[in-house]
């Protein structure tokens, strides 16, 4: 494909009358009226000034609006910068002279705040949930499409700032249509599918995977405005692809409802953003008869890995094969020496699906480049004897105690395997000998914990002395973004003086 946009214009061209969105009530909205309503947007981002390579910036709640202005963004040559509804004041202000957008389209209650900032010489546009806003008002429909190259961008997506501040990554029009491609293909996507679309629309999974697939390919998508269970098991007899974070999972597992049945009409379960338990994909496979394909990628890179739709088993704990036009190598952590399978590592890639850069940020873009040209993700992995790849956690939580490194995932599963067990954090706090003391943070199944002491004898028969947690702490629940992804960085804060 030769680009997002010019994907959706053939579907639109070849099948108009064709439902893109499902929308509750039993409302849809076709490929065509998509068409018309971006076609209304790009007519009002021309009269805002937008000329090629200019900012749209939208932080709106999730409609299909949203969509059509996404759409419009591409058409016009704008690059598109979605934000995170959750994101306020001085977030929203670092975002704004961050990426000095053209224009920001923002909920039309948030217009005080925002006129503020249009100060700075950015246009305010309105959209809600319901379509309602200043977005639309423009009659006329600009229906001419900018001549791009590939190398241009298109998109600017905020890192989900798990690890730090978030970082803008500059996608080109090119990464977009290469990922798509390879997804569309790798997980055998087409115009017969109808996607369960239940993710936020300002991330890479909701946008660049399940939308961007869905407008190429021809496909529908029946539009929920968040996860919910009974939603999602509403939605499945009309439906043959879910794609969700790991925690969708974990939910639709504890709804009765879950069943081969409901799940019968079903073709494919993706899971990502963050680690699926292995216990959950078990769970669901015995339940549904359907494995999960669980699938690793990032805001700067697109998808890189995906288990096998087809050939060969679809692993719990791993994310499979490198996706088709995608590199990856593990190098090791300090000589930066590529290794032999079975040994962990940095995870790099390369391929047409990696990212021009960071916005406004050359020295660390510099930085996060091999001079091959493979980009240094900041995870750590290991790959198998059948080519697998597993994410042993980032290259920020490792544990480095009293001189050792310690991969948190390994002792994570340990503890998670203890009967009593839902799941575990297992981070490094500031330690006076060691330098980082071990933190097991548990969250029981039920009421009644597990005693410390019963965790930490079942792992001194499993574990060298110096993995052995120095103390374990019981939450009722991890902290966890919109994304589903454990933020370590504020469990270290909360535990930091522990050993102190
Ligand atoms: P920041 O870069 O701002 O710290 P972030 O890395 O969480 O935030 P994203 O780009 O949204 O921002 O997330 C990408 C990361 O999510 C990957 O680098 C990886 O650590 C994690 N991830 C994605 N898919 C999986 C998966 N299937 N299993 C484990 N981790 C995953
Ligand atoms: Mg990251």
């Amino acid at each position: 494909i030769d680009g997002i946009y010019q994907g959706f214009l053939r579907q639109a061209q070849t099948h108009p009358e064709k439902p893109l969105f499902h929308l509750p009530e039993g409302r849809t909205l076709t490929y065509s009226q998509v068409l018309q309503s971006s076609r209304r947007i790009a007519t009002k981002l021309i009269g805002d000034g937008v000329v090629p390579g200019d900012r749209v910036a939208a932080q709106v709640e999730k409609s299909p609006e949203a969509i059509a202005l996404y759409l419009a963004t591409l058409q016009v040559g704008g690059v598109y910068l979605p934000l995170n509804t959750a994101y306020t004041g001085a977030e929203m202000d670092y975002f704004m002279s961050d990426a000095a957008p053209r224009v920001l389209v923002c909920d039309p209650s948030q217009t005080a705040a925002h006129v503020q900032r249009g100060k700075d010489g950015i246009v305010v546009e309105t959209l809600g949930a319901g379509g309602e806003g200043t977005l639309l008002a423009a009659e006329q429909e600009h229906a001419e499409v900018a001549q791009l190259s590939p190398s241009d961008p298109g998109a600017i997506l905020y890192t989900s700032g798990t690890t730090g501040r978030s970082k803008g990554a500059v996608l080109t029009q090119g990464n977009l249509a290469a990922n798509c491609a390879s997804l569309i293909q790798s997980w055998e996507y087409t115009e017969e599918d109808v996607l369960i679309h239940a993710l936020p629309i300002f991330h890479i999974h909701g946008l660049f995977v399940a939308v961007n697939m869905t407008l190429v390919s021809g496909a529908s998508m029946i539009w929920l405005p968040k996860f919910d269970p009974d939603a999602v098991l509403d939605a499945m007899p009309r439906a043959t692809v879910l794609m969700g974070v790991p925690t969708f999972y974990t939910r639709l597992l504890s709804s009765q409802r879950l069943s081969a049945e409901a799940c019968a009409g079903m073709r494919l379960f993706v899971s990502g953003s963050a680690p699926l338990l292995a216990s959950d994909h078990e769970a669901f496979e015995a339940r549904t008869g359907h494995a999960i394909l669980e699938r690793y990628g990032m805001t700067e890179t697109g998808m890189n890995t995906s288990n096998p739709y087809r050939d060969g088993p679809r692993r719990p704990g791993t994310v499979g094969h490198p996706l088709p036009g995608v590199q990856v190598r593990i190098v090791d952590r300090e000589s930066q020496a590529s290794l032999p399978q079975g040994e962990v590592g940095i995870i790099e890639v390369r391929g047409d699906n990696v990212f021009a850069g960071y916005w406004n940020m050359p020295e660390k873009t510099a930085e996060e480049f091999r001079e091959d040209g493979f980009f240094i993700t900041g995870d750590l992995g290991v790959i198998d004897e059948q080519g697998y790849l597993s994410i042993v956690g980032r290259d920020k939580d490792l544990v480095i105690s009293g001189g050792f490194n310690i991969y948190p995932k390994e002792v994570e599963g340990l503890i998670d395997d203890h009967p009593g067990v839902f799941e575990s954090a297992v981070i490094g706090v500031p330690h006076p000998d060691l330098g980082e003391g071990l933190v097991a943070v548990v969250v029981p199944t039920g009421d009644d914990a597990p005693e410390e002491t019963a965790i930490l004898r079942a792992l001194a028969g499993e574990l060298a002395r110096f993995k052995q947690p120095r103390a374990v702490r019981f939450v009722d629940a991890l902290p966890r973004n919109v994304m589903g992804k454990v933020q370590k960085a504020q469990l270290r804060k909360q535990y930091t003086d522990l050993f102190s």
